[in-house]
C-alpha cells in the first residue's frame, strides 16, 4: 500500500505538525479511484501544499502527469524537496506563483481545485478552458469541516461566516452551470465531480 511508503508516512506527519491542511484518507482514495476509473492522465491542480495528493495522483496510476501551483513559498519548497525524495519530478510539474496569475495552453483530463475557498468560482473560470471535451473538474472542501451545513448564527466567527458563504455560493454555481453535470459526495471534507455535458 502505497500510504505505508516511510516518505508518505513522512510527508503526513509533518503536514499534521505543521498544520498544513492536506487531502483526508477517504478523500484520497476517492480521487485516485476516479483517476483510475477514468484513466486521467494529464492533471493539473490548483493547490499543491507540500505535495501529498498530487504525489498520491501520481503513484496511482504510471500514466498519470501532474502540473500543480503552489502560491506559498515555503510550501512549494518543501513540495519540491518531497517530489524529488521520490524521483517523482519528471511526472510532476511545480508552478510556484498565484494560480489567478497562470495561463496555461495545455488541456487536461482532470482539474483539481484544493487552494483558497472562497476564490473556487475564478479558478473553475479561469481553467475550464484547459479542460479536455471529456474532462472533470473535481473540487475539495465543499463541507468546509461541516459548517456549510450549519446555520449562520452558529458559526461565530465573521470571517469563518464570510467564507462559508462564498462556498454556499460555489455549491450554488456548480448546480446552476448548465455545461456541467455536478455530483456532490459527502467523502472527506465534500467533494463535487463536475463533468461537461
Ligand atoms: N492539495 C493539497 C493536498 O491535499 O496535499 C492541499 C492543498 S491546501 C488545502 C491548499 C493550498 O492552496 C495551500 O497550500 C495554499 O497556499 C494554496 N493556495 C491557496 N490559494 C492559492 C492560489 N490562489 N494560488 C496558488 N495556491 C494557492
Amino acid at each position: 500500500m502505497v500510504e505505508n511508503y516511510p516518505v508518505i508516512k513522512r510527508i503526513k506527519e509533518y503536514a499534521k505538525e505543521n498544520k498544513i491542511p492536506i487531502m483526508m484518507d477517504d478523500g484520497i482514495d476517492f480521487l485516485t479511484t476516479f483517476i483510475i476509473k477514468n484513466q486521467a492522465k494529464n492533471i493539473l491542480e490548483i493547490g499543491t501544499a507540500i505535495g501529498y495528493s498530487a504525489i498520491m495522483m501520481c503513484l496511482c496510476s504510471p500514466n498519470v502527469v501532474v502540473t500543480t501551483i503552489e502560491r506559498d513559498e515555503k510550501r512549494y519548497l518543501e513540495a519540491l524537496k518531497n517530489i524529488k525524495e521520490l524521483h517523482l519530478e519528471d511526472r510532476i510539474t511545480l508552478i510556484y506563483n498565484d494560480a489567478l496569475n497562470v495561463k496555461l495552453s495545455e488541456k487536461y483530463d482532470l482539474i483539481f481545485i484544493d487552494a483558497a475557498k472562497a476564490q473556487s468560482i475564478k479558478f473553475f473560470e479561469l481553467f475550464e478552458r484547459n479542460l479536455n471535451p471529456e474532462g472533470t473538474i473535481i473540487t475539495d472542501n465543499l463541507s468546509f469541516h461541516g459548517l456549510v451545513d450549519k446555520k449562520d448564527e452558529e458559526i461565530k466567527s465573521r470571517n469563518v461566516r464570510a467564507l462559508v458563504r462564498k462556498i454556499r455560493d460555489y455549491i450554488d454555481y456548480l448546480k446552476n452551470n448548465s455545461k456541467y453535470e455536478t455530483e456532490f459526495f459527502d467523502i472527506g471534507d465534500g467533494i463535487s465531480v463536475s463533468t461537461k455535458k
